[in-house]
C-alpha cells in the first residue's frame, strides 16, 4: 500500500544558511537510520525528505523514523501517476485500508505542479466523490473526520497520505557541533545525553571507572546504556577511562569532605583534554541542581572552574520524577536502576562539604600532580564504538 515516506522538518524554527545545513545533515542522518536496508533510497524534494521503501515494509520504517531527531512529522505515502483517475484509485485504496470500510473522511488537496489540469478544489472534489462512490458506508465530515486524506500533486507523481505522525522534534544530530558527555551508570546522565543529542549535538561519551574496585559488570551496564542510546542516532563512541590512581591519590592527600568535588574536577580536566583532541566544544553532564551535595551551586562552580569549555547541563532545572519519566520513555531506566557500584559512590565521603570555596579547593588539590595524573588517565583510555 505505502511505498514512500514523506518527512517534514523544522518549518518554524530555522531559517537561511542554518536551514540548508539542517536539510543536508538530516538527510544524511535519515540515510544512516536506514543502513540496515540497502534498497531504501533517501532524497530531497523541495522542503521535504522522501524515503523510497522499495519493498521494505512501512511499519518498521515508520518506527525507525520515530528515533531520528530533527523531524517535525512524517507520513506514509501511496504514490500515483499524474492522472486524476490514478489518483482517485490510489485514494480509494488508502481510504479502504485506513477506515476498514466505514467512518468519516475529508480530502485536502495541494497542487505544487501548476501544469496539472485540475486545481486543488477540483482535485479534492474528484477524489472525494470517487471515495464516496467506491465505499458506500463512508461519509464526509469536514470538522472531525476519522481520516484526513491528503493529496499532493507534484512534478512527476502524486502523493496520497492518510496521516501525519509527530516526529521527535529537536535538531538533527551534528547540526550543533560536537561535545563530550560524561556518562555514569545512573538515571540522569543517559537522559542528559539523549537531550543533548536532541539539541543536535554529536557526542563522544566518556565513562570513568575504578576497576578493580568497580566491577566488570558495572562497565557492561554502561555499555548496555550506550547501546540503548545509540538507537537514537548512533553509533556512539564510548571512552572508558580509569580513575583508580586519581582516587587513590585524592584519598591519600586530600580532605575527605572535598573528595567528590575534587574527583569531578579531575573528570572535567580529562574530558577537556579529550575534547581538545576530538574537537569537542562543550562538556555535557547529568547534574541536576541541588540533587546531591556535589550539585549545589558552589560545588558546580568549583567543578566548572576546572574547564574552559561551556558546560551543558540539560537536567539542571528538572525534577527527578520528570527525569525518570524520560528515562522510561527512551528505554534507559530499567538498565540504570541495576545495582552496580559507580566509582563515585564507592568513594563518597560520609559528610561531603556542600559549600566548598575555590581557595579551599585549590589548597586541597595542591599535593596532587594534576597534570601527570590527567595525562596518564587520557593515555590509558579504551575506546569502543557502540551501536549500528
Ligand atoms: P547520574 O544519575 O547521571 O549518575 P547522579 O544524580 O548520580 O547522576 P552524580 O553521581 O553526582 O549524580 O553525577 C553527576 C554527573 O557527573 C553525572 O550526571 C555524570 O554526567 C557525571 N558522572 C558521575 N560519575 C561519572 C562516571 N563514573 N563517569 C562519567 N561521568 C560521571
Ligand atoms: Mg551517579
Amino acid at each position: 500500500m505505502y511505498d514512500h515516506i514523506l518527512i517534514r522538518y523544522g518549518e518554524l524554527t530555522t531559517k537561511g544558511a542554518n536551514r540548508s545545513d539542517m536539510e543536508q545533515i538530516l538527510e544524511r542522518n535519515v540515510r544512516q537510520a536506514f543502513v540496515a536496508w540497502p534498497q531504501v533510497r533517501v532524497g530531497r524534494i523541495h522542503t521535504r525528505i522522501v524515503v523510497e521503501l522499495h519493498g521494505v515494509p512501512v511499519e518498521p520504517a515508520l518506527q525507525t523514523l520515530q528515533h531520528v531527531f530533527g523531524i517535525s512529522s512524517f507520513s506514509p505515502v501511496a504514490v500515483a501517476s499524474l492522472d486524476i483517475e490514478a489518483i482517485c484509485d490510489t485514494a480509494i485504496q488508502v481510504a479502504k485500508h485506513e477506515l476498514a470500510g466505514k467512518g468519516t473522511f475529508k480530502v485536502e488537496a495541494r497542487r505544487g505542479n501548476k501544469q496539472f489540469p485540475l486545481d486543488s478544489p477540483a482535485i479534492a472534489r474528484e477524489v472525494g466523490s470517487a471515495v464516496l462512490r467506491a465505499l458506500p458506508e463512508v461519509r464526509v465530515d469536514v470538522h472531525h473526520p476519522d481520516l484526513v486524506l491528503e493529496v499532493d500533486v507534484r512534478k512527476s507523481q502524486a502523493y496520497v497520505y492518510p496521516r501525519r505522525v509527530p516526529g521527535l522534534g529537536g535538531f538533527p544530530i551534528g547540526m550543533s557541533g560536537r561535545a563530550i558527555a560524561l556518562l555514569s551508570g545512573g538515571i540522569d546522565s543517559p537522559v542528559a545525553v539523549w537531550k543533548a543529542m536532541k539539541r543536535g549535538l554529536s557526542l563522544d561519551l566518556v565513562h570513568f571507572h575504578s576497576f578493580p574496585f568497580t566491577s566488570e559488570r558495572a562497565q557492561r551496564k554502561v555499555e548496555d546504556l550506550v547501546e540503548i542510546l545509540a538507537k537514537w542516532g548512533g553509533p556512539l563512541p564510548l571512552h572508558l577511562i580509569s580513575v583508580t590512581e586519581i582516587q587513590s591519590e585524592i584519598r591519600k592527600h586530600c580532605p575527605e569532605g572535598l573528595r567528590t568535588v575534587l574527583l569531578r574536577r579531575m573528570m572535567f580536566r580529562i574530558a577537556t583534554k579529550l575534547a581538545d583532541e576530538l574537537r569537542g566544544g562543550a562538556l555535557v553532564t547529568g547534574d541536576s541542581l541541588g540533587q546531591v551535595a556535589s550539585q549545589t551551586l558552589s560545588a558546580l562552580n568549583a567543578v566548572d572552574a576546572a574547564t574552559n569549555l561551556t558546560v551543558i547541563r540539560p537536567l539542571a532545572t528538572e525534577d527527578k520524577l520528570d527525569i525518570i519519566d524520560v528515562a522510561k520513555r527512551i528505554g534507559t531506566y530499567e538498565t540504570s536502576v541495576q545495582p552496580f557500584d559507580d566509582c563515585c559512590s564507592l568513594f563518597a565521603p560520609r559528610r561531603p562539604k556542600t559549600n566548598p570555596k575555590l581557595e579551599e579547593i585549590d589548597r586541597a588539590e595542591a599535593p596532587l600532580d594534576v597534570e601527570n595524573l590527567v595525562a596518564a588517565a587520557v593515555a590509558s583510555r579504551e575506546c569502543k564504538r557502540i551501536g549500528m
